[in-house]
Parts: structure tokens; C-alpha cells; sequence
């Protein structure tokens, strides 16, 4: 409380002395603050993310509005989580009027608090350690690594609970104490009640069980019934993610669950083509570009594949980057029993095309391909990039114990990106072959797939779908199916661009069918790095936005 009011008070003066000084005197510090604000706010694309629901049911619509209702209670609680005193902010800015803290008040929003990961988790608003404390709030705040481990050791039968991902750690005089969720966030006995008042609507009685199951999950921090329950949801048009779910917002130990919420409508058209792909799952695994003795008979397994529209998106899947697609549940117990689900949010990839991937093509594709970039041809990649996640191998050829994961170490997570990535482009080729499209999509899927390289490396050849993306480039380029034409335009040559994409497919696949962890580390070294052209391009493109912010 007491921090709650002296940062008001100094938000207030802050302010205060800010708009005075721009009268008198515009080139002072605390407005250079300001312009940097305004200029970091334009890596996101303004978006509100809504979806049709007019073909819903009276009940379904209520169903929604309730669980969105939940999904608002959901995304305060992130809030909470994220960091000390962001709420705090977020009230005093939202008094104040002038154009400047609002701007302040949007990009406080899209981070749910005061530090901005784009700039090293740096605080950019209030009073408060420089950097994200990395414990987030789910513990306290002047707790280090060190004292939570050493404490731990000395009360082994604290372990579990003070380790839990669904307990909040406090101090309780000497001791650290730990708080279960639903006593440390009463507000979540409120969602549960609407999940328990949507149930009621819910004429489906697979999500009906999966809400009831979801309440009593939530009021007791026992989630494994009522991830059970989701994997069973049949001939849904509604589906939720409602809870505490990843846990990358404790960056200490990655032990806390962050709380965030879905609410998605089923989108029966994708989800048609979506069948298309899942009912040739099996061809294209037979028909991988690499040595016959890997393929497997089937690639078939239990996953749940589905598309949707987001119509509510909040807590931890809403700040900063936005989720396109997410396989879900975690518990590893219910993946053994019944595999995963994985969603893709079609209307906000569609809204990354409308901000992102089209304006860079409009800046950097050859004038002929322009009009072939298309939003069609990037949801249908994307949708076939996660199908193309189950195709090759899980485990080492010859040594069934020994998953491609732990044989490739910290190389998989890129490896693997550019498998999926490179598969749903190679994949192409069958869906040519079998006539599910024609030569003119195969031309709007290439045409859209090279500026959604530039839109994926432009996130640091770091991150694993980045570097992925860098590969992909680089390895084209060098044998010419990607090339600039006389303008200085990106464009590709069609006489061999698949056969390259088949050549890099067959390189990737190999290198995991084999676990072979130096080959993976050739391949990363020879094409994973930026080149100079590419820096060139990923500069002009700096006037496109990076990402949405969902207002
Ligand atoms: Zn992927």
C-alpha cells in the first residue's frame, strides 16, 4: 500500500513536470523519455481481436460472455503475477490525461507492467529496480536464487509446496511461507463461479463436464481431471484456455504458473482444411525427401489439431509477442494418456498478415509477386507448419529409448522449427501432386512464404523460429532458388526452388533421424548467421510494425 502511493505520487509530479517543461522547454530529458515511448509503440500494430459469433446460439453467446467475463478476472490476476507494482501504475496513469501517459498507458498495457522485453526487460515507467526482478512476483521481492534454494535444502518438507507451480512465496517472518493460488488470488473463486454459471448454458456436454471439472480445478489447484476433461471436448464451437498455464513468467525458476485466458469460436471452414491436411498426414509422412529406411508407417497419434478465432485474449498469452498457435495441456500424465491439443488462432494470424507480413512485402518482394502475397496462403502455412511438427521422427533410428529432443540437446528447439517450417513448404509439392491446389497457390504460398522469413528473423537469429528462418533464407539463397532480380527485388526461380526446399527437408530430417548432434551444429553454423544483405533489409523494414497490441 504504502509503494502503491508513493509511486502514484511520483507518476503525479513525474507528469506534472514533464507537461511543464514541454511548454518552456521541448528538448528536455523527460520528454526524450516521452518520443521513445511514442517511437517503441510503433512496433505494434494497433489490433482488437474479436471474432463472429452471430452464428452461435443464444446459450453459446451466453457461454461466451461469461467466460469472457472469467477471462477478465484471469488477466488481472497476470497482472498481479507479472510484476510488483504494475497495477499500480497502470491506475495512476489511466487519471492522467495528456497525450504522453496515455502512450505510456498503452505500452504499459501491452507488457502488463513496467518492464519491456524487446529492450532487455528494462523498466521504461515508475520507480523501481532498473530490470525485471526476475522472480516476477511470485515471490519476494529482495529474495535472491541463493536463499530460496538454501532454504529449501533446510526444510526438505516444505519442498514440494514452496516449488509448487500454484502456490505464491511470501515471507513470514523468518520463514518463507507458501500460499496456494486460490487463497493468494481470492478472485480466482470468482472465475470458478462463472465457469460453474457458464456450465449451466453449455448445451454441449463435453465442455459442460470440461467447465464444471475446470471450476473445482481452480478452487483447489488440482488441474490433471480437468486437463483430462479438455482433451475430451467433442463437436465443440466454443473451446477455453482459462488458468495458470506456462511458466516463463517466473524467469527465476520457471516453477509459477502464469494465469492467462482464451475464449475461441471453432472456425469450420480452416478447420475443413485442416481435415484436408490430417487426412494426408500419413502420404506426406511416406513421402518424406530422405533415406526410405526412417520413414515410419504411420504418423498418426492422438493430437488434436483445431482452428479457432480468438474472441477474448488476456494474461499471459496477450503480453508482448502474440500467441498464433499453442499446444496444450502441459501435464506430461495427460500427454501419456491422451496426447495434446493444438489450437491455432486464426483472426489474430491473420491480423499479423494485414500488419506485418504484407507490408514487408510490399517493400521487398519483386513487383510481380506482390499481389500473389496473400493471407490465404500464410494461415494455410502456418496451420501446415504445426501438422508438419509430427512428421519424421520422435525418437533416434535404431535407439527407441532416445528422443530427438535430448539426442540434439540445445540445438533441437531451431532444428525443429526449421523442420516444421521447411515440411509445410515442401508439403506443397503433395498437395500440388494429389490437386488439392494449383500452380497459382503454389505461387501464392512461395510468394508469401519469403517475406515470412524476413517477418520471423526479424525477432533475433537467437530465438529458435529466428534462427530457423535465417537457415532457410541463407541455404536458398546460396543455391539460388531465392534472388534478388535487377530492381534489387526479392524473387525466387521456379525451375528449382522445390527441389532446394526438398534438399534442405531431406538435410533436415536426416540430422534427426540420426540424433546427429555435430551435423546439427554444421548446419546452424554454415547458414545461421545474418548476412550482411539481410541486415541491410531487416533496417529498412524498421517502419514495420514487429507486433500487434490488442486493445
Ligand atoms: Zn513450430
Amino acid at each position: 500500500m504504502k509503494n502503491f502511493k508513493l509511486i502514484t505520487i511520483f507518476l503525479i509530479l513525474f507528469t506534472l513536470i514533464a507537461c511543464n517543461k514541454k511548454e518552456s522547454e521541448p528538448k528536455n530529458n523527460m520528454n526524450k523519455e516521452k518520443s521513445i515511448i511514442a517511437k517503441r509503440l510503433e512496433s505494434f500494430a494497433p489490433v482488437k481481436f474479436t471474432t463472429d459469433i452471430s452464428f452461435l446460439t443464444k446459450n453459446q453467446k451466453k457461454v461466451i460472455e461469461l467466460l469472457t467475463e472469467a477471462g477478465k478476472i484471469a488477466d488481472e490476476i497476470y497482472w498481479k503475477q507479472n510484476t510488483a507494482d504494475g497495477i499500480a501504475i497502470r491506475d495512476s496513469l489511466a487519471k492522467l490525461n495528456s497525450p504522453e501517459d496515455q502512450e505510456l498507458l498503452r505500452y504499459l498495457k501491452i507488457w502488463y507492467g513496467p518492464y519491456d522485453a524487446m529492450y532487455g526487460e528494462t523498466r521504461f515507467v515508475g520507480n523501481g529496480p532498473k530490470i525485471r526482478p526476475k522472480q516476477g512476483s511470485f515471490y519476494p521481492q529482495d529474495m535472491t536464487r541463493e536463499e530460496f534454494e538454501t532454504y529449501v535444502k533446510q526444510h526438505p518438507d516444505e519442498k514440494a509446496d514452496l516449488e509448487s507451480q500454484y502456490t505464491v512465496v511470501v515471507r513470514d517472518g523468518e520463514k518463507l511461507k507458501a500460499i496456494p493460488y486460490h487463497e493468494a488470488y481470492p478472485e480466482i473463486l470468482k472465475i470458478a463461479d462463472l465457469l460453474e454459471e457458464a456450465a449451466k448454458f453449455a448445451d454441449n456436454a463435453t465442455l459442460k463436464t470440461y467447465l464444471e471439472l475446470r471450476a473445482k480445478a481452480l478452487r483447489t489447484d488440482k488441474y490433471f481431471e480437468s486437463d483430462m476433461a479438455w482433451m475430451d471436448i467433442k463437436n465443440n464451437d466454443i473451446d477455453v484456455v482459462i488458468g495458470p498455464i506456462e511458466n516463463y513468467t517466473d524467469a527465476m525458476f520457471n516453477y509459477k504458473t502464469a494465469y492467462e485466458a482464451v475464449v475461441m469460436v471453432k472456425d469450420k471452414e480452416a478447420s475443413k482444411q485442416l481435415d484436408i491436411f490430417k487426412k494426408n498426414i500419413d502420404y506426406f509422412e511416406h513421402h518424406l525427401p530422405y533415406n526410405k529406411k526412417y520413414i515410419r508407417k504411420t504418423a498418426g497419434s492422438g493430437n488434436i489439431l483445431q482452428v479457432a478465432n480468438v474472441y477474448y485474449f488476456g494474461g499471459d498469452c496477450n503480453g508482448g509477442t502474440k500467441t498464433i498457435a499453442a499446444s496444450l495441456p502441459n501435464d506430461p500424465r495427460v500427454h501419456a494418456k491422451k496426447g495434446g491439443k493444438k489450437s491455432m488462432y486464426k483472426n489474430i494470424m491473420e491480423a499479423k498478415f494485414d500488419k506485418i507480413v504484407l507490408p514487408i512485402a510490399k517493400q521487398i518482394m519483386a513487383d510481380d509477386l506482390i499481389p500473389y502475397c496473400s493471407k490465404n496462403s500464410f494461415t494455410s502455412f502456418v496451420t501446415l507448419h504445426e501438422v508438419s511438427h509430427t512428421l519424421g521422427r520422435g525418437y533416434v533410428f535404431g535407439k527407441d529409448n532416445l528422443s530427438i529432443r535430448k539426442a540434439l540437446q540445445e540445438r533441437f528447439s531451431a532444428i525443429e522449427e526449421l523442420k516444421a517450417d521447411i515440411l509445410s513448404m515442401y508439403n506443397h509439392k503433395h498437395l500440388l501432386d494429389l490437386k488439392l491446389i494449383d500452380q497459382d497457390e503454389m505461387k501464392r504460398t512461395i510468394a508469401t512464404f519469403i517475406p515470412g522469413l524476413y517477418r520471423s528473423i526479424r525477432f533475433g537469429a537467437e530465438e529458435a523460429h529466428g534462427k530457423a528462418n535465417v537457415i532457410q533464407l541463407n541455404f536458398l539463397m546460396d543455391k539460388g532458388a531465392i534472388k534478388f532480380d535487377d530492381k534489387g527485388k526479392l524473387t525466387y526461380d521456379p525451375a528449382i526452388f522445390m527441389d532446394k526446399v526438398a534438399e534442405l527437408a531431406g538435410l533436415v530430417l536426416t540430422i534427426e533421424a540420426e540424433g546427429n548432434y555435430d551435423a546439427a551444429g554444421k548446419l546452424l553454423d554454415d547458414y545461421g548467421h545474418v548476412s550482411e544483405s539481410t541486415k541491410k533489409i531487416i533496417e529498412e523494414l524498421a517502419n514495420v510494425p514487429r507486433d500487434l497490441d490488442n486493445q
